[in-house]
């Protein structure tokens, strides 16, 4: 099959570095795109220097490298857009979409989640006070399809789910990045952790409110540890071993429901990707844990 239309990704937020569950999104990104004659980009999202140990990005694009997985395009790091989150933060204040909102955690709590000012309309008043950027949304029962879980039901409450696009602390937000650089980069297939799921029809207002069509989403159920916990860095997933790329490919692969045979594991990383994209089977991927 070949298609050069397609062009997925995978996007880490540098926290620490690669581990399994990582490795397993990485792979099932990778895989997607390739047994489908695409392309398959890399992009940092480094959007918070306070939750970003400095070495974490290069041991994630070290890691990655060991493991064969290498980017048709130079990796993009989200560092070195903000320009582009600007223009797109400005553009929705214009249309609208976008407000200016003062609230802290507490007066919100106090509120239920509602704003005690009339932020949405533009009208709180702000003075000096530090403020964030928040996302209009609009009341939507959304539906969509998961490439992998079937129909999806969102229920969107306006004001109350409104995502911040622009941190009070001055750093543009994960909700916003991740859509335009997904727009400017052409992502017509978007495939992540199930953790993400819940993100998903804001994300979609967002596209829209910035003119463009959604990508397709296909979400994979994240590993847990032995106490049924995410892994991750807080809960202190070990790194990746890079001397190990075959094993780890290997397992990830089971992981993904995969049956590759036992003769790979004495393969190289090259070897054992190019028989995983040719026998690649997306239905096989388990959906117990989501
Ligand atoms: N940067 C996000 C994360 O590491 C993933 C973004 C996405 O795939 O939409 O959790």
């Amino acid at each position: 099959m070949t298609s050069t239309r397609y062009r997925g990704r995978f996007a880490p937020s540098p926290t620490g570095p690669l581990h399994f569950g990582s490795l397993v999104t990485a792979l099932a990104s990778y895989l997607e795109a390739k047994s489908q004659g695409g392309q398959w980009l890399i992009r940092i999202e480094d959007l918070d220097p306070l939750r970003e140990p400095p070495e974490a990005t290069g041991q994630i694009l070290n890691s990655l490298e060991a493991h064969g997985l290498f980017p048709d395009e130079p990796v993009r790091f989200q560092s070195r857009r903000h320009a582009a989150y600007q223009a797109a933060i400005e553009r929705l204040l214009r249309q609208g979409d976008g407000y200016r909102c003062s609230c802290s955690r507490k007066e919100l709590q106090a509120h239920d989640g509602w704003h005690p000012q009339p932020c949405r309309a533009g009208q709180s008043d702000i003075g000096q006070r530090p403020y964030a950027v928040r996302f209009a949304l609009g009341d939507d029962a959304c539906e969509w399809w998961d490439l992998l879980l079937g129909p999806q039901r969102q229920q969107v409450v306006a004001e109350l789910d409104d995502p911040v696009l622009l941190r009070k602390e001055g750093f543009y937000a994960y909700q916003l990045a991740v859509v335009v650089d997904d727009i400017d980069q052409g992502i017509t297939d978007v495939v992540r952790g199930s953790d993400l799921l819940d993100m998903t029809a804001q994300q979609q207002q967002i596209y829209s409110a910035l003119g463009a069509r959604p990508p397709s989403w296909l979400h994979i159920p994240v590993i847990l540890n032995e106490q049924g916990q995410k892994l991750s860095k807080q809960t202190h997933a070990p790194a990746l071993d890079d001397d190990r790329p075959v094993d780890n490919l290997y397992r990830a692969l089971q992981a993904l429901g995969q049956q590759p045979p036992s003769s790979l594991t004495m393969a190289s990383a090259d070897h054992l990707l190019a028989w995983a994209a040719e026998h690649w089977q997306r239905q096989a991927i388990h959906l117990t844990a989501r």
